[in-house]
């Protein structure tokens, strides 16, 4: 008896992991966390170490062949994650159909309209899947690419002028290009394997929709099941013998009472109800990190970016001060080992070890560094912010005519065609 129960909470733990580490795990903030180790871990080191098994296992043959598996999984546009999302929400539904829904008739509490509210919040979650994964994410092509470069100017900070080398021309500010879908996408912000399709401009309407409709379905299955599990544990025997004993004075069988009928009577319904609720929170939070970026007008490619860009300005104006310091100290020394030699008390021998000592490397400033240099690394300008009001309005209209008002320019007018062989860090 105990071994269904044990499996749904083996389930629970397993599926709820997992969701959560595939919607934080690559958020920069969880770099250095353990979602963003697990992360790493699932989608790099399990597959490669997998390959790594199989060919020590089965020799080279297989070896070659799961090379090809270990490609597919990781950088080509597979369902695994759509089909895993299926395969959570078709039990889901199932069970909730099987097990739960039954009881509605009984559920005085719950009243009819949820007849008509269950099959909306259904077609609402088919529908926002469907239009995210078949939408255009704003795929730039030979044709329009210079529409796209109007409509944002490079901020010279993580965008400069730089030619795609795959596609064939000048990648507009804010684009990025998807090395799984294999083209440039405008204002890109991530590549999402739950919807096997990349986010950007056109289309991050239609996944925010399908987070906010999947976020409804899970609180919405969420108060009806609980509604139903209260429900049936008023009516049932086990629970009045339970509140009998504890107006008695028995409280110490209540927990061992209680968890009988959650594991006997009700345990899908339970399992459920954890289920839509650890499902509902990690959505929600996901929810409002996006609508915090949209406040700021900042994608989550660009977010990665400014964190990696901040990291550099710090790393390398460390090295410049540090650099200074030494040469500093070697100006020192050599002024003293000048008068100490003339009153020769050092011999030659310590002289040029103490030079060899000194001999620093100048750290390497190319044209894009001087202009990185300039910036402060914690205040960092994001051009593009265009105020609350307007950057949502920029996410949910896209393609409004009386988007994209002129842009204020960088504050510093650097001249940027310099640069354009020089940056790494744009890509
Ligand atoms: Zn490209």
């Amino acid at each position: 008896m105990l071994i269904f129960p044990i499996f749904i909470i083996f389930y629970l733990i397993i599926v709820s992991s997992l969701v959560i580490i595939l919607l934080f795990g690559p958020n920069e903030r969880c770099q250095s966390n353990i979602l963003g180790r697990s992360y790493r871990f699932l989608t790099t080191k399990f597959v490669t170490r997998m390959r790594i098994l199989t060919t020590k296992i089965c020799g080279t043959k297989i070896g070659v062949f799961s090379t090809f598996f270990q490609k597919y999984f990781l950088y080509s546009r597979n369902p695994i994650i759509l089909l895993f999302y299926l395969l959570i929400t078709g039990v889901g539904i199932f069970f909730f159909f099987k097990d739960v829904f039954p009881f509605f008739f009984e559920t005085e509490s719950l009243g009819k309209k949820h007849l008509i509210l269950i099959p909306l919040c259904l077609i609402f979650v088919v529908f926002s899947l469907l239009i995210s994964v078949l939408s255009d994410p704003g795929t730039i092509t030979q044709e329009n690419y210079k529409m796209y470069i109007q409509k944002y100017p490079y901020d010279n900070q993580i965008f400069f002028p730089r030619i795609c080398e795959t596609c064939g021309f000048q990648k507009p500010a804010r684009s990025k290009h998807c090395k799984i879908l294999n083209k440039c996408i405008s204002k890109y912000d991530h590549y999402c394997g739950w919807l096997i399709n990349a986010v950007g401009e056109k289309n991050y309407r239609w996944f925010l929709l399908f987070l906010i409709s999947n976020c409804i379905l899970c609180f919405y299955g969420f108060y009806f099941i609980l509604k139903i599990v209260y429900s049936q544990l008023v009516h049932s025997q086990i629970f009045m013998e339970t509140v009998l004993k504890l107006e008695t004075g028995f409280q110490k069988d209540l927990l061992i009472v209680l968890l009988k009928i959650i594991l006997n009577n009700q345990s899908k319904s339970i399992a459920l109800l954890f289920l839509t609720l650890i499902m509902g929170i990690s959505l929600l939070v996901f929810i409002l990190y996006h609508f915090y970026l949209i406040s700021k007008n900042v994608t989550t490619n660009e977010k990665f970016k400014l964190s990696d860009l901040k990291n550099y300005i710090i790393q390398k104006k460390k090295q410049l001060k540090y650099y200074k310091l030494l040469k500093k100290q070697q100006i020192e020394y050599q002024k003293q080992i000048q008068i100490l030699n003339r009153l020769k008390k050092l011999k030659n021998m310590e002289i040029t070890e103490q030079i060899k000592k000194l001999n620093i490397q100048k750290p390497e400033i190319t044209q894009t560094d001087i202009i990185l240099l300039k910036l402060d690394p914690n205040n960092l300008e994001n051009i593009y912010n265009q105020g609350f009001w307007k950057n949502f309005y920029q996410v949910f209209f896209p393609n409004s005519p009386h988007l994209h008002p002129p842009l204020k320019q960088p504050t510093q007018n650097k001249t940027t065609n310099s640069l354009n062989n020089n940056n790494k860090k744009d890509n």
